[in-house]
């Protein structure tokens, strides 16, 4: 006899026997849906409920009994027979899987040849007979200790994994910072190097009568350039996230920081007709450390630069408000979607959108780690302020654009 469009559900660790059993009820035209574990196979039945569940009791993530009862939880499966492959023998095991919800149980290992007729009798209804009530209150009470226990030993397991992943992050942690710092002095030397090779009288002479010898020499500069920026990125999101960040703290003009960054990225901006709009006038002074504030409008800055297409408009400004100055930098860019707004300031987190992007992240001297944003929220908290992202709307050139907002305080 067989049954076509029934759907059964297979759950069994063992591949082998899983197999088996998917062929003999194939052949008799049972729609199978095989999983290896509980939870694949939860969320197999929740996607598609079948009509009837065969479940192993030894399964890899779950006990085929918890198995039972978290199906017997949701509605559509309150009817639905679960047959548990077990040797119940023991009246005790038996009825604690029969408290749990199953419906019948099938011998350890499966008997292929009579699987079909036991399913038929289980599907058209046929069920083990219940043990007294007695007897299952009492099953029930055992049941419910056990899964209590487990969950108390998984929770330790749980909480010692985690101990154990703590200390490989913080390994992890360290080891990545002293490697920055172990390449800061080796680095510094390069620079140095770089430098006189590029001062050197004899090499103005050389590059004067060979041209190909300054596109090399500014090629080398350039890229110990941005290994440089990329070990201070590291070695700042270190400092913050160890709260080991020096700050110090002096009246500062931040019209003259942002002047001043401005013209740092001022080669860049011309070639990529970006226009910024920003006027130093109406900027105050604030309590700040001057060179971390540098690298915040940098980083925003650069930020702007390399998400805004050739020829957008980038605006700097200034705003006061209830003892809070506001600095605000906007682009006409891509933007970003607002469900990544609170994400970006996440270390090495990149929204991915690297196929919008007008210019290639290298040619700014960025880190393009993903560590730009969160090392700019770090400086910007250990001021006392806060940083974030909103939308601006569409622009002029159909594009998003994205605002990001310092909120430091006044005093
Ligand atoms: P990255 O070095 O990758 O630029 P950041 O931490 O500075 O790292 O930025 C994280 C991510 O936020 C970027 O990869 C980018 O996807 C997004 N992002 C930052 N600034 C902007 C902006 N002005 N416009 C659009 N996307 C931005």
């Amino acid at each position: 006899m067989s049954r076509i469009g029934y759907i059964i559900l297979v759950i069994d660790g063992n591949h082998i026997s899983r197999q088996l059993i998917e062929r003999i009820l194939k052949t008799h035209h049972y729609q199978v849906m095989t999983a290896a574990t509980a939870l694949e196979g939860i969320d197999l039945a929740r996607n598609n409920p079948p009509d009837l569940v065969i479940t192993d009791v030894d399964l890899p993530d779950m006990d085929g009994r918890e198995l039972a009862t978290t199906l017997r939880g949701d509605p559509r499966f309150a009817e639905t027979p679960i047959i548990a492959i077990m040797n119940y023998e023991d009246p005790v095991q038996r009825s604690m899987a029969l408290a749990a919800g199953v419906s019948g149980f099938l011998d350890k290992p499966v008997d292929l040849r009579a699987l079909p007729n036991q399913l038929e009798f289980f599907i058209s209804g046929g069920a083990i007979e219940k043990d007294s009530t007695h007897m299952m209150n009492a099953a029930r009470a055992r049941f419910l200790q056990e899964v209590v226990k487990r969950l108390e030993t998984r929770n330790r397991e749980i909480r010692e994994q985690n101990v154990a992943l703590e200390r490989l992050n913080q390994m992890k942690d360290t080891f990545i910072q002293l490697t920055a710092h172990e390449l800061r002095t080796p680095l510094s030397l390069l620079i140095g190097y770089t430098d006189l090779i590029h001062d050197h009288p004899e090499e103005t002479k050389a590059v004067q009568r060979d041209d190909s010898l300054r596109t090399l020499l500014d090629g080398l500069q350039t890229s110990v350039q941005r290994i440089q920026n990329i070990v201070e990125e590291v070695i700042t999101t270190s400092e913050i996230m160890t709260d080991t960040v020096h700050i110090r703290v002096s009246e500062t003009a931040m019209g003259i920081v942002a002047s001043n960054v401005i013209r740092m990225y001022q080669d860049a901006l011309q070639k990529r007709r970006l226009k910024v709009h920003f006027s130093p006038a109406g900027w105050g002074v604030l309590n700040v450390d001057d060179h971390l504030m540098h690298r915040v409008l940098a980083n925003l800055l650069s930020n702007a630069m390399k998400y805004t297409p050739d020829g957008g408009d980038i605006f700097l400004s200034y705003q006061t408000h209830d003892a809070h100055a506001y600095i605000i930098v906007r682009d006409t860019g891509i933007g970003i979607n607002p469900e990544h707004h609170q994400r970006v300031f996440d270390r090495f987190y990149t929204t991915g959108d690297i196929d919008r992007h007008t210019t290639s992240k290298t040619a700014f001297l960025g880190g393009g780690l993903g560590l730009g944003l969160a090392i700019c929220k770090g400086i910007v908290e250990a001021h006392g302020g806060k940083i974030w992202t909103e939308s601006v709307g569409e622009d002029h050139h159909n594009l998003p654009g994205s605002q990001f907002i310092i909120m430091l305080p006044l005093q």
